[in-house]
């Protein structure tokens, strides 16, 4: 979506994706569905967050649900309302979502590159310099779009976090976001350690804007809670 609307302002945009496919953890998501937004409009997205809602307000502001549909939509994929507000694809498939996205990037003129590994980015003056594991790609501008550290089979690693910090960022101590719990697991979750946070998901966040030339697209957004929420 970022190389999407940083193309469509007429910028060059280049995506520089680890994985041979694009959007690994679009498909596994909603329980391969892809639950793409809720009916309802930014103000009760950011009271469902709780306190921290605010923190959500200028991307929800920028890109309201509505308007998602609206992009997902204008690229033929039907979408519907189910009893509980969610929102899927009529297909039910992520994969409709997924294409529908890098159909919006591909057509608004952003070049795709898959299976490049940003290994190292340095900054030259005006310039990032960013080397993956074939190649050296130079630009004015990028946008770090890592994704959090859940599920690094998905090419989610947590690289981003080290770039972020790099270029003057503060990154937050991460802590789980997204975690499937049962009931019996109440009294764990209520004693809660943040030291003991490495062995679950997690998130944090950076980001950027793009500028003329070449964006380089690597980062983050926290994954979607589904059970327990806390930090
Ligand atoms: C099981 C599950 C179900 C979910 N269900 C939903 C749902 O129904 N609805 C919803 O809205 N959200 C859902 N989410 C959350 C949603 O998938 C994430 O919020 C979303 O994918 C985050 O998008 P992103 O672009 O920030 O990062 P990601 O989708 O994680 O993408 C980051 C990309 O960066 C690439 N990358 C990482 N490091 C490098 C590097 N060094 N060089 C080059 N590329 C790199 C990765 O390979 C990856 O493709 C779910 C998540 C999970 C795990």
């Amino acid at each position: 979506m970022a190389a999407a609307s940083a193309a469509a302002r007429g910028q060059r945009v280049l995506l520089l994706e680890k994985n041979k496919k694009l959007g690994v953890k679009i498909l596994m998501s909603g329980g391969t569905r892809c639950n793409i937004t809720h009916d309802c409009d930014v103000k009760s997205i950011v009271s469902a967050f709780g306190r921290q809602g605010k923190f959500l307000h200028s991307a929800l502001a920028a890109l309201p649900p509505k308007e998602v549909i609206q992009k997902i939509e204008s690229q033929g994929v039907e979408t519907k309302v189910e009893s509980t507000g969610k929102i899927f694809p009529v297909s039910n498939k992520a994969i409709d979502v997924r294409d529908a996205l890098v159909n919006l990037a591909l057509t608004a003129g952003a070049t795709i590159k898959p299976e490049q590994t940003v290994l190292e980015i340095r900054k030259s003056g005006n310039q990032f310099r960013i080397e993956t594991q074939t190649d050296v790609f130079e630009c004015d501008a990028l946008i770090i779009t890592t994704g959090g550290k859940s599920y690094p089979g998905c090419g989610t690693t947590g690289d981003g976090y080290q770039w972020g910090q790099q270029f003057g960022h503060s990154i937050i101590d991460t802590v789980p976001a997204t975690r499937k719990y049962s009931p019996s697991q109440n009294e764990k979750l209520a004693s809660h350690d943040r030291s003991s946070t490495e062995t679950v998901p997690s998130y944090s966040h950076t980001g950027g804007f793009p500028a003329p030339q070449y964006s380089m697209l690597v980062a983050p957004s926290p994954d979607t809670p589904t059970a327990a929420h806390w930090n």
